[in-house]
């Protein structure tokens, strides 16, 4: 209004939306040495205490607290990723519920983010954050980031766009992002891809959008799996011992992941191996540990194996899981792989 008049509609409680909040721990969660960034311990607050610490959380959403665990994410399992899931689907049935943020361990944030991505069946906002310094640290960065991720899951330009990741003022897909520093705050990206945006002063900025299908449009329905299939990571360096393969699949891994050198490479010594176990009905996927780029067929590899397209090592045991819960045939998966 510009003429002096009261807009009766202004002084009313402005509409907000409801946000609810999901946590499981992490060093967003963490609490040590006053001031102190290292030898903390991940974990220790409730979901409620951090929703305090981060000021303004309160006035910006309606938010419904939910406290799922509160570990150290090294210690998440496929039991809190399916339990989380759940926990998500069945409250975006409620007309109430606009959006979700789940606090989480920086550490594997980006296996549950993928997770999620794969198996929501929801359009509403899901947005994944942490913190790389305790609460308890100088200028702590989880209240700012969950701050910034309340007022992305409450904003509707976020529905249907996967499982995002906020941090340090940018939206990740849970698709593409990794963690890529140890300690500092800014410490995802999504390397060749980019962020999907900024958040600014609690306003999203969109500017990219990952091809691959995801939530609503996936195969993989968390109602339907009680536990996620074992699988191995195999990490290949110069004379890695190839009987790791082995052991991983005699002590019960159903499938392999290859973090292979350059583009999903091994010796010959592995490469026995790896087309033995192919042939033997295990499905092997080839990976990376480079970071970035893809792994495309390469016929001087024997057998039957899966490109694991430009998934990091670990995002690509997370969709093995998912497709040996629903067949091991490698053509099948290797669709999967391509489509998600
Ligand atoms: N170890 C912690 C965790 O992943 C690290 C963090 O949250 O930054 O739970």
């Amino acid at each position: 209004m510009t003429d002096g008049r009261i807009d009766s509609r202004r002084t009313s409680k402005p509409d907000r939306p409801n946000v609810a909040v999901l946590a499981t721990g992490g060093t967003i969660a963490g609490a040590g040495s006053l001031g102190k960034a290292t030898n903390y311990r991940p974990g220790q607050l409730d979901v409620n205490a951090l929703l305090d610490m981060a000021d303004g959380a309160r006035s910006i959403a309606d938010v419904k607290a939910v406290q799922i665990c509160n570990v150290n994410s090294d210690d998440i399992t496929a039991a809190h990723w399916i339990a989380l899931a759940r926990a998500i689907d069945d409250m975006a049935a409620d007309p109430q519920i606009d959006g979700f943020v789940i606090t989480h361990g920086t550490d594997t944030l980006d296996e549950t983010a993928y997770f999620l991505n794969l198996v929501a069946k929801t359009d509403k906002p899901i947005v994944v954050t942490g913190a790389m310094r305790p609460a308890t640290a100088t200028s702590p960065d989880g209240p700012m980031n969950l701050l910034q991720s309340i007022a992305l899951a409450g904003n509707p330009q976020a529905r249907g766009r996967g499982v995002m990741v906020v941090f340090s003022d940018g939206i990740f897909g849970g698709r593409d992002v990794r963690k890529i520093s140890t300690f500092q705050t800014d410490a995802f990206s999504a390397s060749d891809f980019g962020c999907m945006g900024y958040m600014v002063d609690g306003v999203p900025h969109f500017y990219n959008a990952s091809s691959k299908t995801h939530t609503v449009d996936t195969e993989f329905f968390v109602k339907d799996i009680e536990e996620l299939p074992p699988v191995a990571v195999a990490y290949f360096t110069v004379d890695a011992n190839p009987n790791v393969l082995d052991f991983f699949v005699k002590d019960g891994a159903q499938g392999i992941v290859v973090a292979g050198a350059g583009s999903g490479c091994y010796s010959k010594k592995w490469n026995e191996r790896i087309v033995a176990l192919a042939s033997s009905g295990v499905p092997v996927v080839r990976s990376s540990r480079i970071g970035a780029g893809m792994i495309t067929r390469d016929d001087s590899y024997g057998g039957n194996l899966i490109n694991g397209n430009d998934l990091a090592p670990q995002k690509a045991a997370v969709l093995l899981r998912l497709a040996l819960a629903r067949t091991n045939d490698p053509a099948e998966i290797q669709a999967m792989f391509d489509r998600y």
